[in-house]
Order: structure tokens, then C-alpha cells, then sequence
């Protein structure tokens, strides 16, 4: 067994570093007090290629390995968790799904787009009443001639409101459950979709969390991925690779509680001594440290068994669960050590804290995560 990075593996984390250490820290607390979406960082996400980065060059992107994902998942997370998820519902939620099962025709109008900037793209599942439930989406989509026509509503949408294309998820037949669901590529100027107001929300200021209403929406035909029917495996095949995602998203701000809270420790005296000279302090520490190999080993599995095309479902579900949870511990650890300055906005684990609680969230709640492992480990 060999835990090493490939050169090239190395050499992405490393730029993608280096690109967060120079260009996205600087800007983080601007972009949480202010909440103004980081047109600049999206657009220097695409050049550096990191926008679609899995999709192959021939559609625009770099061609890389889902390790490197992972790698980048946690880098750009641990620089500003605001970026991570307009980056990662471009890139894992809307890219992924057109790559996988969209037509040739598909790759080619969207992917150069979407991987350059040019566009920015997202994935609409949600429903009010269809979150966890997600095969009980209410929207419908029925065939008119050469056009379908989408009625419906969708919710707490990630870049809903700056997308130029939305993937989304709705019934032809709601009597056969989720075998009724298809997808569809949505362009946002489409005529009958309108926006609802964007959410306020605790943490991820900056990253637009929408509404989307279609009353009558048409959309050329050619504009459904995968075959009639096939949108509920779509949308659950995309939330694997989200699920890598997220995991490594979690231990890129874990990483960012530990190294804030070890310079903290370093620099904070009480009693004549440093804090992290008190053994309480120093637990705390060391089981951040641990607990993020322990994510990190865990993510990284399942992006290998993803590169190498074998079945990963559980072990992106085991690597989601754990890290989110194992972040929020983190970031509650963080905030202790830097006692009251901790709660003060001035520090950044009082971001990290607000942050990291929607990755406990989305991509799959916790509890939805476990009854995935549950059903996994039961062999059902
Ligand atoms: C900031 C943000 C960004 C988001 N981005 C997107 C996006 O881009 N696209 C998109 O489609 N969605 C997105 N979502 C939606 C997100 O995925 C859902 O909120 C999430 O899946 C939970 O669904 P829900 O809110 O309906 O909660 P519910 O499903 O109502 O769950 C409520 C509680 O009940 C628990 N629960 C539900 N069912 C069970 C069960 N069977 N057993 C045990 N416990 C259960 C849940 O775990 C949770 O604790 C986003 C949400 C937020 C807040």
C-alpha cells in the first residue's frame, strides 16, 4: 500500500495552494462581511483550469484524475468555503452530470463553457417539500412537439441566481415514482423562469442560494440529459462525486481551525505559559490533527476506488458523514481555544464555525448519509 500523491497529483495541490494562499485568503472576509458574489475568483478559477477540471480537454477542461479533485475540493475550501460551492456546483454538479450522460451534441454546447467561466452552471433537486425525500419532486415536465414544458418550483438552489445553465430534475410520470423523473438542461434566460429572492443565510455569504419558479418553462427537446426516466439515477450518481467533494471541503476547513488555533495557542499566554503549553489545549489540538488524517484517508479512498471506476457510494457516504461532523467538532474546538476572541469576527473560526454547518447538510444530510451506509453494510 503506497499513501503518496503522484507527481501530478502534487503538483495540482500545490498550484491550486498557492492560488488560495495569494489570491482567495486575501479576499475571504471581504467576501462573508460583504456578501458579494467573487465574480473574480470564478473567473480565475477558470483560468487555472480548475472550473470542470475532470472533464477531458477535448470539452474544455484539464483532464484530471478525482483525486486531484478531492485535493482541490479541500484547498479551495480551507481558502473560503464561498468559492468551494459556486466552484463545486459548476464543476461536480452541472459539469458532472453533462460529462457523464449528456449527448455529444450536449458536451460540446455546454462543457467548453462551463470549464472556461464563460458560463457557471447548477443543480436544482430540491423542492420545498423534497429534500431528503428527493423522489417526491413535484415538478413536472410533459413533451410539446419539439419543445418540453417544466412546471414547478425548486429551492435553496446554489447559484440559481448567476447560473446561465441549470440542470434540473422533474417528473413525466409521477404515478411511477422516481422511474418518472428526467433531467434537463435549463437556460436561465429561458422564457417561464423567473427567480425567487435569494436566501440570507447563517454562513457561505457571497454564494447565492435561490429560487427558481417555472410556470410553463420550454426548453428545446434536445435539451434532456440521459433518457426518459433516467434523471433520479443522474441526480444520485452526481451526489456521489458531490459527497467527495463535501468530505474534502470539510477537512480543508478543519485544516483551517488547526492552523489557526495552533498559531493562536502559540501566541496566547495565560498563567506566565502559552496556552498550548496547558495539556487541555493541547488535546483539543491533537485531536483535530487526527481526526483531519482520518477524513483525509477517507475522501481520498473514495476519489482512488472513483478514478479507478469502481463502486465508491459507500465510501463517499462514510467520507461525507464523518468529515462534516468531524469539521464542526473542529471548528467548535477552534473557537474554544481562542476563548472570547473566538466569537469575535475579527477571527476566522468564527467564519469557519458559520460555515461549516451546511456541509453537515447538503449533498445529503448526516442521517441520510448513514441509512446510505446502513443499506450498504446490511448488503439490501
Ligand atoms: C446553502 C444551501 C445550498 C444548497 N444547495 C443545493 C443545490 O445546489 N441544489 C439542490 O438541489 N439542493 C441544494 N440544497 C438543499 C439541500 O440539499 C437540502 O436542504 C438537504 O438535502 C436537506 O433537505 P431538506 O432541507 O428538505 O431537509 P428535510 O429532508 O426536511 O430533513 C429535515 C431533517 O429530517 C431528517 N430526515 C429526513 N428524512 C429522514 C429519514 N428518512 N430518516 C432520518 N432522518 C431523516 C434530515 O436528516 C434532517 O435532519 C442546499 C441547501 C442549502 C441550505
Amino acid at each position: 500500500m503506497d499513501f503518496r500523491l503522484s507527481p501530478d497529483q502534487e503538483l495540482v495541490r500545490d498550484t491550486v495552494r498557492r492560488f488560495c494562499r495569494d489570491e482567495m485568503m486575501p479576499r475571504a472576509k471581504a467576501i462573508d462581511k460583504t456578501g458579494e458574489f467573487p465574480r473574480d475568483m470564478v473567473k480565475r478559477m477558470g483560468e487555472l483550469g480548475l472550473l470542470g477540471m475532470f472533464v477531458p480537454p477535448d470539452y474544455g477542461g484539464a483532464g484530471s484524475d478525482y483525486v486531484s479533485f478531492g485535493l482541490t475540493a479541500e484547498e479551495i475550501t480551507r481558502a473560503s468555503a464561498t468559492c468551494s460551492v459556486i466552484w463545486g456546483a459548476n464543476t461536480s454538479l452541472t459539469c458532472g452530470p453533462i460529462y457523464n450522460f449528456g449527448t455529444e451534441e450536449q458536451k460540446h454546447r455546454f462543457l467548453p463553457k462551463l470549464c472556461s467561466g464563460e458560463y457557471l452552471g447548477a443543480y436544482a433537486l430540491t423542492e420545498p417539500q423534497a429534500g431528503s425525500d428527493a423522489a417526491n419532486l413535484q415538478t413536472t415536465a410533459r413533451k410539446e412537439k419539439d419543445e418540453f414544458v417544466l412546471d414547478g418550483q425548486k429551492t435553496f438552489i446554489t447559484n440559481g441566481s448567476v447560473a446561465d445553465v441549470i440542470v434540473v430534475f422533474a417528473t413525466m410520470d409521477k404515478k411511477a415514482g422516481h422511474r418518472g423523473i428526467s433531467a434537463f438542461l435549463v437556460p436561465r434566460k429561458s422564457k417561464g423562469l423567473t427567480l425567487g429572492e435569494d436566501f440570507e443565510k447563517m454562513g457561505l455569504h457571497g454564494s447565492p442560494t435561490s429560487q427558481l419558479l417555472f410556470d410553463e418553462c420550454r426548453i428545446p427537446a434536445e435539451n434532456m440529459v440521459g433518457k426518459p426516466g433516467e434523471g433520479f439515477k443522474i441526480a444520485m450518481a452526481t451526489l456521489d462525486t458531490g459527497r467527495i467533494m463535501a468530505a474534502a471541503g470539510s477537512v480543508g476547513i478543519a485544516r483551517g481551525c488547526l492552523e489557526e488555533s495552533l498559531a493562536y495557542a502559540k501566541e496566547r499566554k495565560t498563567f506566565g505559559k502559552p496556552i498550548g503549553e496547558h495539556q487541555a489545549v493541547q488535546f483539543m489540538l491533537a485531536d483535530i490533527a487526527t481526526n483531519i488524517e482520518a477524513g483525509r484517508l477517507l475522501y481520498l479512498r473514495a476519489a482512488s476506488l472513483r478514478d479507478k471506476g469502481e463502486r465508491y457510494t459507500k465510501e463517499a457516504s462514510m467520507a461525507k458523514v464523518f468529515a462534516s461532523e468531524m469539521a464542526m467538532d473542529a471548528a467548535i474546538k477552534g473557537i474554544q481555544i481562542h476563548g472570547g476572541n473566538g466569537y469575535i469576527t475579527d477571527y476566522n473560526v468564527e467564519r469557519y464555525f458559520r460555515d461549516i454547518k451546511i456541509f453537515e447538510i447538503f449533498e445529503g444530510t448526516s442521517e441520510i448519509q448513514r441509512i446510505v451506509i446502513a443499506r450498504e453494510v446490511l448488503g439490501g
